[in-house]
């Protein structure tokens, strides 16, 4: 039987590519997104071409009756998880804290926090439950240790949340054997610029990175797989930047 991988936000970017090589690598999918069924239902078709089962779980983390439905499916469709990529994130405009309003804080925490948190939860029960260990990546950003001031430090600070919980979640579990990982992708071309306003912001900023490049989906993706692998068995509470440098 093929390991059951939920992937949130795996109908774009990093957790589309992430998709695209778990199917390769013998994983069946489950993969969430919010809005995009066009992209999600491409992203699919390639990875069942690769031989993967793939179900598609629409569903806004923010929201904890869509994250209940997300499950809901898994277990009538698979009855298990196994692992969990833990992707599905916002950026939004840049600005400064005193142009930021309280409704722009709690969707950005919302969706970045505590829907991660939420999706981890329901998948470290199954994972008890199934008594065979499991593993979840939580995707973080190098924004949690740059702060991001001037640009969006509400998204920053989001993410050095999901740091912390990566490493209190990892020690509640690792006796379940399951690992909890979080990886800080750095500037990464993605849709997620031109989503929160600024399209060429990876280009921009390119020169900034010690590689002096951005980075592409695939190269996060494939440290993202590694960490789910038994190559990685040993690797639990730890936190990964795959930045170039930066
Ligand atoms: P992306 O290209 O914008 O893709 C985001 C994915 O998440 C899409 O599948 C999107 O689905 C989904 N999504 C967004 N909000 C959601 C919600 N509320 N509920 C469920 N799904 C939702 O972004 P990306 O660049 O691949 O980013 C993926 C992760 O990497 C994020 O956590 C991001 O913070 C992190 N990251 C990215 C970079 C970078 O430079 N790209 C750098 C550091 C960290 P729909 O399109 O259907 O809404």
């Amino acid at each position: 039987m093929k390991p059951v991988l939920l992937i949130t936000g795996g109908s774009a970017g990093i957790g589309a590519a992430c998709a695209r090589i778990a199917a390769t690598q013998g994983y069946d999918l489950a993969l969430n997104y919010r809005s995009d069924t066009s992209a999600a239902e491409a992203v699919a078709a390639d990875c069942r071409a690769a031989g993967a089962k793939v179900v598609l779980c629409q569903g806004d983390v923010a929201d904890p009756g869509a994250i209940a439905a997300v499950y809901a499916k898994i277990d009538t469709e698979f009855g298990r998880v196994d692992a969990l990529i833990n992707n599905a994130g916002v950026v939004d405009q840049t600005a400064k804290l005193t142009d930021m309003d309280h409704a722009r804080l709690r969707r950005m925490f919302d969706i970045n926090v505590i829907g991660a948190m939420l999706v981890a939860k329901k998948a470290v029960v199954r994972m008890q439950a199934q008594g065979d260990g499991g593993v979840i990546v939580n995707i973080s950003s190098a924004a949690a240790r740059l702060g991001s001031g001037n640009q969006y430090l509400d998204y920053a600070a989001s993410k050095a949340a999901i740091d912390c919980f990566t490493k209190g979640l990892s020690d509640e579990v690792a006796a379940d054997n399951i690992r909890v990982m979080a990886l800080r992708p750095g500037l990464i071309e993605t849709e997620i610029h031109a989503k929160g306003g600024e399209p060429g912001r990876a280009d921009r900023l390119a020169h900034m990175v010690p590689m002096k490049r951005k980075g592409s989906a695939e190269e996060v993706a494939r440290p993202i797989i590694w960490l789910l692998s038994d190559d990685a068995s040993y690797v639990t509470g730890s936190t990964l930047d795959v930045t170039g440098g930066r």
